[in-house]
């Protein structure tokens, strides 16, 4: 069974988006997330993002689906990519992007 996970505090893409930001990224349909083709859970968003946003874990026997959003670089490629339209992409306000930072 697939359950929605909260965002994690993740970062690796040296982006940091502020705490106060609403979450941009909304996955409408979490059952498009399956890779038809090849029955494992690599569906057009993961397949195509390059910041690892979108992400499958494991906890116990649950699998979990978990949206890694303070990485986000704002490439858009998740939306414009996904045949489905299965992301519900909001640019943040002004000056609310990712902030590029030296780690
Ligand atoms: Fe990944 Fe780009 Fe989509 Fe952000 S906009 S989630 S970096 S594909």
């Amino acid at each position: 069974k697939l359950s929605f996970d909260k965002l994690t505090n993740v970062s690796f893409t040296n982006t940091f988006h502020g705490e106060d930001q609403p979450v941009h990224l909304k996955v409408l349909d979490m059952a498009l997330q399956k890779s038809s083709e090849h029955d494992v859970f690599d569906g057009p968003s993961a397949r195509y993002c390059p910041a690892g946003v979108y992400e499958w874990i494991t906890e116990g026997d649950q699998l979990k689906f978990q949206i890694n959003a303070q990485n986000c670089i704002h490439c858009k490629t998740c939306d414009i990519k996904d045949p489905n339209q299965n992301i519900n992409w909001t640019v943040p306000e002004g000056g609310g992007g990712p902030a590029y930072t030296n780690m």
